[in-house]
């Protein structure tokens, strides 16, 4: 026998053999495969939303978290908005936050049974400031007064402050009650995280870092 094998001249990059198409066997596991892996990936995202669904459905309800004050997002982004605004030669004040629902029913009787002008068409557990997501503001003149002027220019840049200000937190991912449809609320900045009031009531809120965190602006 010869030592020299005829091993030794094929090329060392020989083309690779062609591979034959899959057996109708090999395609049926291999859509299996693929069938599972899109009811797994299904499976994962209903578990990881099952919150944001399940609140979607009218009947849902969960243990409401006890909610004393306001959201911590919210918080944090009104101090951000008066900070801002100092520095646009605004003094802007945070007359209201958070309202328990008894506050917010008293407000409410507020023109009704009681005197005063009306100021909400909201009874306890209606208003997002019962779930700490909604601040109130108002303007101090260098005088050191209150004022709910939409007019007012204190820094003089010919922009009403009031509007300056409105900016500014529309920027911040707050929503203007002077926006709204019917009943204009022209102190009154929310911050809905998309939760409706009627989630709110059920017992969802916005607690997850992730939800907290779609703000624009964090
Ligand atoms: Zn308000």
């Amino acid at each position: 026998m010869s030592p020299y094998s005829p091993q030794l001249h094929t090329p060392p990059h020989a083309p690779p053999s062609h591979t034959p198409p899959p057996s109708p066997r090999q395609r049926r596991s291999r859509n299996a495969l693929l069938i599972l892996l899109i009811l797994f990936t299904l499976a994962a995202l209903l578990v990881n939303r099952y919150e944001e669904v399940e609140r979607l459905l009218p009947w849902a309800k969960q243990k409401p978290p006890s909610i004393i004050g306001l959201h911590p997002v919210v918080h944090e982004l009104s101090e951000q908005l008066v900070k801002e605004c100092t520095a646009l030669g605004i003094h802007v004040v945070i007359t209201d936050g958070f309202r328990s629902h008894h506050e917010q029913n008293t407000l409410f009787q507020q023109g009704r049974s009681a005197d005063g002008p009306i100021v909400t068409h909201a009874k306890g557990g209606e208003s997002y400031h019962n779930y700490g997501l909604a601040i109130d503001f108002a303007l101090k003149t260098k005088k050191g007064k209150l004022i709910w002027d939409l007019e007012y220019d204190g820094n003089q840049n010919k922009h009403a402050d009031w509007l300056e200000v409105v900016a500014v937190a529309k920027g911040l991912g707050f929503s203007w009650g002077g926006d709204w449809k019917s009943f204009k609320d022209y102190p009154h900045l929310q911050m809905d995280f998309g939760y409706t009031i009627h989630q709110l009531q059920r017992g969802f809120y916005p607690l997850d870092e992730h939800e907290a965190a779609v703000v624009p602006g964090q």
